[in-house]
């Protein structure tokens, strides 16, 4: 739809809504209205300027010849943790490619192959680490001037005078700026944060320094698009295009009259609706093309007036060959020659070029400028210098013989009629609470949305994004209609709209996984307290804990389950309701639980070596198991249970074998003992630790723990979706990274709860659903100390280790119709190999399940733990190869790529689950699944347990 998006209904004279624009603001706020249910296609109309939608999302092929795909807007994924983009590329399917695991202009330290050249000399790698010390040390140093009483001091003053100043005055930067290149490699520092913020130094204010991270800073990885970032517009549009007007441009609004807001388009077309939505970049609000009847209100124009545009231009330049370093991220040059008088030709700046060879695989270098220098260069430029200047530049570090350049490529949004300018950002003029005004609605008619109305992320696509969301809340507020869930309200829970933590509550969860995010969701839902009455304080940056879903690899964005990955059981699991609400699909593998019942699932195959099983040995072997399952409850059951009682469950079975006639019976057929152990191995898979550690509690039950009857089922849209769906009603009590350290539940003023960070809550009372785990560090301090029945039971418990190791492979060589493959032979000791070896009994086939060709091993307890931490991931993944070449032959083709997930879970002694859930001094209640003895350690045990 991009680029040639056709007008497929007339405009109407009339709707609900109005959206002016169709760049991702607009797209996201006409997706979030219909998502909402609340509004048809009928009701809402987008009006686009352009003949094609996205605005400043822009991909398209560098040239005929090298047709790569370049962006001529937003290129980047500026932090993957906590950003919806995240979520969004994992619903589409859309990859990413890392190119820094940190932000590479604040924090270039972490990104690898970042080098440094003064003319020819590349800097040793000595010099390089030590300017980005400088660096940190020098944003800490902002940072703390930002925030003192002497910022009102420098006001008035360009950055790179604040800098100045700090270097000559602060003792510790004094110190350490020195060496060689010292004022260069510092300037580069600078050059870098302008980058970052779009605008040349002078125009940066102090005020921007007082975030710990700076503006839209978000942690997680910075990526690009590989597929183009046009791709998610494309998707986001899908639902709505029927909705979409391109090549309509609005020329006024006027929100005065009795018949709601009239919208007049250049064309002469006019529509009516009761609210409008403006989305049009801050530029082009700025260029008073677009008319307010009557004018907006003062503050919002004189805010309008003084925000800026930043500047950014790319400079794409293509080479025959690639004669830099092939892997090279960036590349800094720190002298600067353009003001040298012995050049015939006029130069041009370039302090640091990107290398697309490392992103795209093609000989391509991009050069960036910003702010003033961008302009001054985007007027008095044409595009052949601008390319020869950067080739120059080129020429001064790889020397005078390296080939000319090909084809260029250069983004001028400086002069785009409806962007003007590249984005919004605070300058010295401007004040950081502008984007809150640009944001605000005028008279109950008027909304405004757009990357420049979110102080958080502003100028990203976060911020356009996430700032078309909250139109639905204002307009179900103005409305006064009640909200409804959509798809895309779990996004709301980002950070950019949390409200801030407040100093009192009657009620505060501690932890955000199933376990918290179901007692804060009960809380609210039972009508007897209020937004305002319960907070759900979070340590991580995302919510979910142990249910999290993540994208496999770059190349290959199926969804993955790092935690939790299976429904046990359909019947009686509130999972199974849940999904129904929320329209959450289960694929099942298995009509029962096929770890504990695995004759009951189809395609469960069986291998001695490479000899597969017949049908009738498979049958026959899990005819033994149930045998022997049935044998170890009776003796679980029996009042002395027959001496075996502190025995583990492997000294058990070893016994039973030996000792139980009908056993004994079995124990003659073929490789009887090997498929009776292979029992003992489904039985740790599913409980998450080792026989040895097991004793017969855990066979009390009539099914084991957790064992619920009906199908065993995966999720394909992703186990997170429940969080996300669950956490919607909380989107105002959740706040993330914040880090409990501390509960004194004794004082006279209820709980006082103390976070890592100094913040301290109190509450009347407190929920703790921390992972047992992480009780059992010690890290959460009590005051006083918890019962001693309660200290000895978290003494006791014991995590489950579970690890799971995703090996992808180029092809499926595999039978495609296996659910699990089973090997009964354990090749682990082989010495005969080149590799080390771990033995996995059991496989499980991506193939089945998500049409990837990817195989599953999974690792308990001990030999997790013993695992995770002798073996890289790449062994790990080459010894589950070998023992694929062990059962399939020598000619398999080898892994691709390797995804290693561990996880815990929870086992402890029979009553234990009780003591962990009871309640100390009436104040301090537990949840998590821990707490619950019946489903112990699987995700109804965290939701019960909330409820
Ligand atoms: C060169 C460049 C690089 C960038 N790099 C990144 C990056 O790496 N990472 C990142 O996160 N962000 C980046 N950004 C920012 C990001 O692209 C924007 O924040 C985001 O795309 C803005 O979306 P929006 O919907 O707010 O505005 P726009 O995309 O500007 O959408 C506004 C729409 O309104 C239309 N319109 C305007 N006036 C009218 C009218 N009168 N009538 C009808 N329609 C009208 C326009 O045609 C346009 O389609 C970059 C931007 C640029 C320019």
């Amino acid at each position: 739809m991009t680029g040639k998006a056709a007008v497929t209904t007339a405009l109407e004279s009339s709707y609900r809504v109005v959206v002016i624009g169709a760049g991702l603001a607009g797209v996201s706020a006409a997706n979030a209205l219909l998502a909402s249910g609340q509004f048809t296609a009928n009701d809402v109309c987008v009006l686009e300027a352009q003949s094609r939608i996205g605005g400043r999302i822009q991909t398209q092929a560098f040239s005929k010849t090298l047709p790569v795909n370049v962006e001529v807007g937003a290129a980047w994924i500026h932090g993957t943790e906590g950003n919806p983009f995240t979520k969004l590329a994992q619903k589409f399917g859309i990859a990413f490619k890392e190119v820094s695991p940190r932000n590479p202009w604040l924090h270039p330290g972490s990104c690898s192959d970042f080098l440094f050249f003064d003319s020819r000399e590349q800097l040793a790698d000595e010099l390089v680490m030590e300017t980005w010390e400088w660096q940190d040390l020098l944003m800490r140093k902002l940072q703390t001037l930002a925030t003192s009483d002497k910022s009102s001091d420098h006001d008035e003053k360009a950055l790179s005078a604040i800098v100045d100043h700090l270097v000559a005055s602060d003792p510790e930067l004094r110190d350490v700026v020195k060496g060689p290149n010292a004022q260069a490699r510092m300037d580069l520092c600078l050059r870098l944060i302008e980058v970052w913020m779009g605008v040349s130094d002078n125009a940066i204010q102090l005020d921007d320094f007082t975030e710990i991270d700076l503006i839209g800073d978000n942690p997680g990885a910075h990526c690009i698009v590989p597929s183009g970032m046009e791709r998610f517009i494309d998707h986001l549009a899908e639902s709505v295009k029927e909705t979409i007007h391109t090549n309509t441009c609005v020329a006024s609004i006027n929100y005065d009259g009795p018949a709601g807001v009239v919208i007049e388009c250049t064309d002469g077309q006019r529509v009516t609706a009761d609210h409008v939505v403006v989305t049009c970049s801050l530029g082009f609000l700025k260029s008073g093309r677009l008319h307010f009847q009557p004018e907006l209100p003062v503050a919002k124009a004189t805010a309008v007036k003084r925000s800026q545009m930043g500047q950014y231009m790319k400079i794409l330049v293509e080479f025959p060959k690639v004669f830099w370093p092939e892997n090279a991220t960036f590349m800094a040059q720190l002298k600067d020659r353009s003001n040298s008088k012995d050049d015939t030709e006029r130069r041009i700046y370039f302090p640091v070029v990107f290398n697309y060879y490392f992103a795209k695989g093609v000989p391509i270098i991009e050069g960036v400028l910003v702010g003033e220098k961008a302009s001054e260069v985007s007027t008095t430029f044409s595009d052949d210098e601008i390319a020869r200047a950067l080739f120059l530049q080129l020429q001064d570090t790889f020397g005078p013989d390296i080939p000319e350049p090909v084809n260029h490529f250069i983004t001028r949004w400086d002069q785009d009629e409806w962007a003007v300018g590249a984005y919004s950002c605070l300058t010295v003029e401007s004040s950081n609470e502008d984007p809150e005004i640009l944001r605000q609605t005028v008279a109950n008619r008027v909304l405004f949305a757009g990357e420049a109305t979110v102080y958080k992320y502003q100028g990203s696509l976060q911020a356009a994004y996430l700032s078309g969301i909250p139109v639905l809340i204002l307009l179900f507020a103005l409305q006064r209609t009640t909200l409804q869930h959509s798809d895309i309200m779990p996004d709301l829970t980002a950070e950019a709209f949390e409200t801030p933590l407040t100093s009192s509550y009657r009620v505060a969860v501690i932890g955000a996984g199933l376990a918290g995010v179901s007692a804060t969701n009960a809380l609210l839902a039972s009508g007897h307290f209020g937004a305002s009455d319960v907070c759900l304080l979070e340590a991580q940056s995302r919510i979910g804990g142990r249910v999290h879903t993540q994208s496999f690899s770059d190349t290959l964005p199926v969804n993955v389950e790092v935690g939790a990955a299976w429904i046990h059981g359909t019947e009686g699991n509130p999972f199974a309701k849940l999904a129904q609400k929320f329209g959450i699909a289960f694929k099942e593998i298995s009509p029962r639980n096929p770890w504990l019942h695995p004759g009951s699932c189809s395609d469960f195959l069986l291998f001695e070596g490479s000899r597969q099983l017949s049908d009738q040995q498979a049958a026959e072997t899990w005819e033994w198991q149930d045998l022997l399952m049935r044998k170890l409850q009776a003796l679980a059951r029996a009042a002395d249970r027959d001496g075996h009682g502190d025995k583990s469950v492997a000294a058990v079975v070893d016994d039973l074998v030996a000792s139980d006639p009908q056993l004994v019976e079995v124990m003659a057929g073929v490789n009887a003992r090997e498929r009776l152990d292979l029992f003992l191995r489904l039985i740790e898979a599913w409980m998450g630790l080792t026989a040895d550690d097991l004793n017969l509690d855990a066979f009390v039950e009539t099914d084991l723990m957790g064992d619920d009857p009906g199908a065993h089922c995966i999720v394909p849209a992703g186990m997170e979706r429940f969080i996300d769906h669950l956490s919607e009603p909380l989107k105002d009590v959740i706040h993330t990274n914040v880090s409990v350290s501390a509960i004194n539940y004794d004082g006279p003023d209820g709980v006082v709860i103390e976070c890592t960070d100094g913040r301290t809550v109190t509450a009347d009372r407190v929920i703790v659903a921390t992972s047992l785990g992480f009780l059992q560090t010690g890290r959460l301090h009590f005051q006083p100390e918890l019962p001693s029945v309660k200290t000895g039971a978290i003494k006791r418990s014991k995590m489950g280790q579970y690890m799971k190791v995703l090996v992808q492979f180029p092809e499926v060589f595999w039978p495609k119709q296996a659910t699990f493959m089973a090997q009964i032979q354990d090749n682990s000791s082989a010495s005969d190999c080149n590799g080390r070896r771990i033995y996995f009994p059991l496989i499980f086939n991506y193939y089945l399940a998500k049409n990837v060709p990817i195989l599953e091993g999974v690792l308990i307890g001990d030999k997790a733990s013993e695992i995770s931490a002798s073996f890289t991931d790449e062994e790990i993944a080459h010894a589950l190869f070998l023992q694929m070449q062990d059962t399939f032959g020598l000619d398999i083709p080898e892994p691709w790529s390797v995804g290693a997930y561990s996880c815990v879970t929870v086992q402890n002694a029979y009553e234990d689950p009780n003591v962990l859930k009871q309640t100390v001094a009436n104040r301090v209640l537990f949840a998590g699944e821990a707490a619950n003895l019946k489903y112990q350690g699987a995700l109804q045990a965290a939701y019960f347990s909330g409820a």
